[in-house]
């Protein structure tokens, strides 16, 4: 069941194979009915800067109704949108059963869709979303790499220009090794009488995962192996979300059945999947399914994925965690980021972190405002960081030694709206994941 309904939602399959769904004429039709919903509902108005830019269209317009804002005014709404899917799992009573029918994420998406084909994508937005090339390339070159995407590095000018990336905004750090040379060089010993030394799982590294922080990789292996879990780090594709906030549908389909096939021995072995970033983990369970609906391989993946938190938390429901955790001082301001929402699972992160002694969390739902890498982008930047305010204020007065948001992209830009408050207060240490706080609780160390 949802957050914001007693019914259970139904999202539709996207339709994206279908000549309709790139009519424009359709898609224009189908957003002013969407649209006309929405100015008359109006429960979204501070989600996002989405709805706020539609309300103002309206409210400005000659007739302050729909029919006189102009078609091409939409293209504002659909650029504040960063899928976080937050309208539709938490706000609307309207989405499917309820026959007005509204999933305004994926309305959004078809706009992109439909644009994507008709113009296509600029070429500095094809490249940014290339997460697993250009990870496979700065890992090589990691500080050279760094040096040139820090703030206040002189080529930021250029990066600005050429790529769109806003110099201000904070970027991540490549790695100089990536998750699986790292897991290969030191694997955690496995507790072999471990409580859940029935179980197998494939961490599925991602692209954050494998290229930028290994941190969230090496704690989740060092958990499992504690806990008795037999555990390997496979990285076949990137799930596609940058593809997928681009309108991209066709590439994130291909990169769907590339990473099903290479899961399925896996799955047919009897091992479980283990996607520590919420984004990717959305992605193989909730949005491949509904891209390709007839792909029995993409289905039994879909099923046999589990969120990182939700993964350590059903270890701990049903078979009981390791003993041998030790309190972490200071307390911790945990963030839910929207994909975890989105996943429909409970707080699975703020469970997991309840899990080690003592613990001080104070969670905080409030949107961070990136967006994955909708938030680097000029443009969108400044966007960004105002409707993250009030979630970095809620974890600055939390007064915690400790911050973490599941999303690691949200977690650096609470970080940097954070700093950007100022105060007297120390600045909270930000940490990739609730996994790095359980791995250092047990005992672990360089995580
Ligand atoms: S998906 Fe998120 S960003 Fe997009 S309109 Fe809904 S709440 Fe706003
Ligand atoms: S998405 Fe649903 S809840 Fe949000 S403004 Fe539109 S109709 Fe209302």
């Amino acid at each position: 069941m949802r957050e914001g309904s007693l019914e259970a939602p139904i999202r539709h399959p996207l339709d994206w194979k279908s000549a309709d769904f790139y009519d424009e004429a359709k898609l224009d039709a189908e957003m002013r009915r969407v649209f006309d919903i929405c100015h008359t509902c109006r429960r979204c108005f501070n989600l996002c800067d989405s709805f706020p830019r539609l309300f103002d269209l309206v409210d400005e317009s000659k007739s302050g109704e729909l029919d006189t804002v102009a078609s091409a005014d939409f293209k504002s709404v659909v650029d504040a949108c960063t899928l976080c899917d937050m309208c539709f799992m938490t706000k609307c009573p309207y989405v499917p059963p309820h026959e007005f029918n509204i999933d305004f994420p994926h309305l959004i998406l078809r706009y992109r869709a439909v644009e994507a084909k008709k113009k296509g994508v600029s070429f500095a937005d094809r490249e940014l979303a290339e997460t697993d090339r250009n990870g496979k390339w700065a890992t090589l070159i990691a500080g050279a790499a760094n040096w040139a995407t820090r703030r206040g590095s002189p080529l930021r000018g250029i990066e600005e220009k050429i790529a769109g990336l806003d110099e201000n905004a904070q970027l991540p750090k490549y790695a100089s090794r990536t998750l699986e040379v790292e897991a290969a060089a030191a694997p955690p010993a496995r507790n072999e009488a471990g409580p859940a030394k029935g179980r197998k799982a494939v961490l599925y590294a991602t692209c954050y995962g494998d290229y930028n922080d290994t941190s969230i990789g090496m704690a989740a292996l060092a958990v499992l192996a504690k806990n008795g879990v037999e555990t390997k780090v496979v990285n076949p594709h990137c799930c596609g979300m940058p593809k997928l906030e681009q309108g991209l549908i066709d590439e994130v389909a291909e990169a769907a059945r590339k990473v099903a096939e290479a899961f399925a021995p896996y799955i047919n072995d009897g091992y479980d999947i283990v996607a520590p970033v919420p984004s990717c983990a959305l992605m193989l369970k909730f949005e491949w399914p509904l891209i390709l609906p007839e792909d029995e391989s993409v289905k039994r993946l879909a099923k046999s994925t589990f969120d990182l938190s939700e993964y350590v938390v059903d270890i701990a429901r049903k078979e009981g965690l390791a003993e041998g955790m030790a309190p972490i001082d200071g307390g911790v301001a945990f963030h839910v980021s929207c994909h975890s929402r989105a996943q429909n699972i409970g707080q699975k992160g703020a469970e997991l972190l309840a899990l080690i002694p003592q613990a001080d969390v104070t969670v905080v739902e409030r949107c961070s405002g990136h967006g994955g890498a909708w938030g680097y982008k000029k443009g969108n930047f400044e966007t960004a960081m105002k409707v993250g305010k009030p979630a970095a204020r809620q974890i600055q007065g939390a007064g915690k030694k400790h911050v973490v948001s599941e999303c690691p992209l949200a977690g650096l830009h609470i970080e940097q709206e954070i700093e950007t408050l100022g105060g007297e207060a120390p600045e909270p240490q930000l940490v990739g994941h609730p996994i790095v706080l359980m791995a250092r609780a047990y005992g672990v160390t360089g995580v």
